[in-house]
């Protein structure tokens, strides 16, 4: 069986899906790996090292055409999607529920598409694979160094003979896996740390690694499934959007992690909360998206500072600006994967299995991933 890496293509993406250190994994299950050439040269993985690793080399048409399994890091844009054939399987973190076109595309040219944003992240079996637990962490340390480049003061406290700096107070929102690496990353630089989220059941979690957990008395737990938070109510989200005002005046520098799964990022700092905020303040909105992120004026990929001097980083795409280690984590856990799967020298995607139900997109022409597969009913 040939698996395939491809060169990615959306733009500033310099993650590759292999890293030359995973190759021989799979070649000793008895897969060939081929690379697109210069797949790896955003990450700094030129394609001699692939093919040290015993991988070859492959020009993008002879890829497509003798591949068995693309594998990618995002998902493949328009053009790339035409190049695939039928019964090639793509795997990737594809994000099929951002819009339904994507799977329907895929399953009308006979594509079998797996992706591993579905990957059920409690199974135990599953830790290995969980790309977005990796990418997270990635992302969750880079704020942190983003903060602390647009902060005009030190982050630790500082004794010289020209006087001491008192260590910044940073606030993280949100502790899932990002937020807790901030909140680990930004000790480890000196600040001190306090930390929110509407799950209760993180405060264990963000205290052990170091920040000190903020209660809001105006509104209660707000677990949602599979250790996710729920959507607010209205009348929950302005209490909170009104507390934590009070709170984020009085932090140097706000990391912001929140998300609600299938739903517009919530939004925590208000027009309001940002004018309470002295000049020299930070925040990094790792919500940022086209629909709107955690800050009120954020922009995805853009920096812009307030009337008031407080500078709102608006931080999409942070894993890829660590493309090297990024990649490095992106590719054990789809290695972990494919090694999982592979059964005879084939992928064996067709068992019954609670895994399989979560990353399986589109198989045999169809939709069958049960948030999607609705959208591929015929018509009455
Ligand atoms: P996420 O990216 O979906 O959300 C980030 C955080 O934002 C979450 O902690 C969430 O509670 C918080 N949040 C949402 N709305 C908020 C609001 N209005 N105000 C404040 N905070 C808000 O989360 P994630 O990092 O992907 O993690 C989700 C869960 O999955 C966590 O419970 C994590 O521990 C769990 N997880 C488990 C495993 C495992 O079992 N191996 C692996 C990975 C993640």
């Amino acid at each position: 069986m040939k698996v395939a890496v491809v060169k990615e293509n959306a733009p500033g993406e310099r993650r590759v899906a292999l890293v030359p250190e995973t190759v021989p994994r799979l070649t000793q299950a008895g897969l060939e790996v081929l690379i697109e050439e210069g797949a790896g040269d955003g990450a700094w993985y030129p394609d001699s090292t692939y093919l040290a690793a015993g991988a070859t080399i492959a020009d993008t048409a002879d890829l497509y055409a003798t591949a068995d399994v693309i594998l990618t890091v995002t998902r493949p844009d328009d053009e790339a999607v035409k190049k695939l054939r039928s019964g090639q399987v793509v795997v990737g973190m594809l994000a099929p529920l951002i819009d339904p076109q994507f799977a329907e595309a895929l399953a009308e040219r006979g594509v079998t598409a797996v992706s591993l944003d579905g990957l059920p992240r409690t199974l135990s079996r599953a830790q290995g694979m969980d790309a977005l637990t990796s990418q997270a962490n990635v992302a969750g340390y880079k704020a942190v160094l983003v903060a602390a480049e647009a902060y005009g003061r030190f982050f630790p406290l500082l004794i010289t003979a020209a006087g001491t700096a008192r260590p910044a107070r940073v606030l993280v929102l949100g502790t899932g896996v990002a937020g807790l690496q901030a909140i680990g990353t930004a000790r480890r630089l000196g600040a001190v740390v306090s930390a929110y989220d509407v799950r209760p059941e993180t405060r264990s979690e963000a205290e052990s690694v170091g920040a000190t957990f903020i209660e809001l008395s105006t509104i209660g737990p707000a677990s949602g499934d599979g250790g996710y938070a729920r959507e607010l109510t209205e009348d929950e989200r302005l209490a909170q959007q009104q507390e934590l005002a009070g709170h984020i005046a009085r932090h140097d520098v706000v990391i912001t992690t929140a998300q609600v799964p299938g739903r517009r990022p919530p939004l925590l700092v208000t027009e309001d909360a940002l004018k309470a905020m002295p000049a020299g303040s930070v925040i990094v909105d790792m919500g940022a998206s086209p629909l709107g992120g955690n800050v009120a004026g954020s922009e995805p990929g853009q920096t812009v500072v307030t009337d008031n001097g407080v500078t709102i980083v608006g931080a999409a795409g942070l894993p890829s600006t660590m493309p090297t280690a990024a990649s490095a984590m992106y590719a054990r856990n789809i290695t972990a994967l494919l090694l999982s799967l592979i059964s005879d020298g084939t992928l064996a995607l067709n068992g019954d299995d609670e895994l399989l139900a979560g990353i399986i997109v589109t198989r045999d022409g169809a939709i069958v991933h049960p948030a999607l597969s609705h959208t591929n009913q015929p018509e009455a």
